[in-house]
């Protein structure tokens, strides 16, 4: 599945908004067991009000929704890049993420020390991102002369890979990060891929407010959002004391909180719609009887791959996709009504799946 790496420096609040998402998400999942496969990871269940509409209609029995990964990555400070407070040991976890989830304090409290002496939630992800593009430029530095080397004798990949990351070296030395990286070709967008760089993986900065500014942000959140809106990354602002006492919460008591703080979802939707859109993912649905379920794929992905996702034999084997829009399942009151209606389409290997998707997979075994 796809994960994201919440990051930030201590004090934070990124336990406290790990802890509350998932807690809540653990409350909000239909059918799913929530799961903690260590301490610090943690499956969330994508809340999506289209299975309730799809599951009514088929009259299925059961619920289950996709999942997003996220994974409490503490222990950032400055200088990690140098091993400082096992820097490097948290620097591999982040390396393994699809994308990187910045939380950054915009509250002040004075009883929680900020481990810089004051609240400036850009000073703290500039000093955060300084360790992640140091990291890369130390890696880099190692990385790209081997590969000249091996470019020189011949070796064809090590000459596209010397050429990509020469650029993206380039770049760390101006101080800027690798995902400004241009590749020019497809062979040189696999390479930068293949080199896992942290500076290369999309952000979103997650704005921890106080309880006061949780619907429209405050200062400090509004200088993140600029930054973000430079650097072509999202954000977002949650409160995560408001989330912590969310998670507490009976589902059914829930809305009228947010109604009285004057949101309209919970911090864990929003970390989930913002996340979605930065790893460009979308979701299709598969439902019957027995159940009705949502699964993810990245933008662009084709039916044979949305196949395997559901199981590799699926991809192996396919035939085709049968495929009704999720409007038309809806209005057309299922699968026979969506037939009748012309609104089934049998679509083949290179169809581009779209988000809201209802499909079937034929395939030989
Ligand atoms: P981490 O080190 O980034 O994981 O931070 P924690 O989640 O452990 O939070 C550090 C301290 O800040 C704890 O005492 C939290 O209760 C407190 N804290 C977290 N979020 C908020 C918030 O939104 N408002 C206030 N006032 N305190 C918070």
């Amino acid at each position: 599945g796809f994960r994201c790496g919440i990051v930030g420096l201590p004090n934070v609040g990124k336990s406290t908004l790990f802890n509350a998402l998932t807690q809540t998400a653990a409350a909000q999942a239909a059918n799913y067991p929530f799961c903690t496969i260590e301490p610090n990871v943690g499956n969330v269940a994508v809340p999506d009000d289209r299975l309730l509409a799809l599951a009514a209609v088929a009259g299925s029995a059961k619920i289950i929704e996709t999942q997003l990964g996220f994974v409490d990555i503490a222990g950032l400070v400055r200088g990690a890049s140098k091993g400082e407070g096992l820097g490097n040991q948290f620097l591999g976890n982040i390396r393994e993420v699809d994308a990187i989830v910045h939380v950054l304090r915009c509250f002040e409290d004075d009883d929680v020390t900020h481990v810089e002496g004051k609240v400036d939630p850009i000073a703290d992800a500039e000093t955060i991102e300084t360790e992640l593009m140091l990291s890369d430029l130390e890696s880099l530095e190692k990385r790209v002369p081997n590969l000249q080397k091996k470019a020189t004798q011949g070796d064809k990949e090590a000459k596209i890979a010397a050429s990509v990351l020469a650029q993206a070296l380039d770049l760390l030395r101006e101080g800027k990060p690798a995902r400004l990286t241009v590749p020019k070709d497809e062979d040189e967008a696999r390479a930068f891929a293949q080199a896992q760089l942290l500076t290369a993986k999309p952000v979103l900065y997650v704005c921890n407010v106080d309880e006061a500014h949780a619907a429209e942000g405050n200062a400090f959140s509004a200088r993140v959002f600029e930054k973000a809106k430079a650097e072509g990354a999202e954000a977002v602002v949650v409160s995560a004391a408001i989330e912590a006492e969310i998670a507490t919460m009976a589902p059914e008591e829930r809305g009228d909180f947010l109604t009285e703080l004057g949101l309209s979802e919970t911090g864990l939707t929003r970390v989930i719609v913002a996340g979605y859109k930065l790893l460009q993912l979308l979701t299709f649905f598969t439902v019957g009887p027995k159940e009705a379920r949502a699964w993810t794929v990245h933008v662009g992905a084709k039916a044979p791959q949305a196949a395997g996702e559901i199981h590799t034999d699926f991809e192996r084997g396919f035939i085709r996709a049968e495929t009704i829009a999720f409007d038309d399942y809806v209005t057309l009151k299922g699968e026979a009504g969506a037939r009748d209606a012309g609104k089934l389409r049998q679509e083949g290997k290179e169809y581009v799946v779209h988000d809201g998707d209802v499909m079937l997979f034929r395939f030989n075994v």
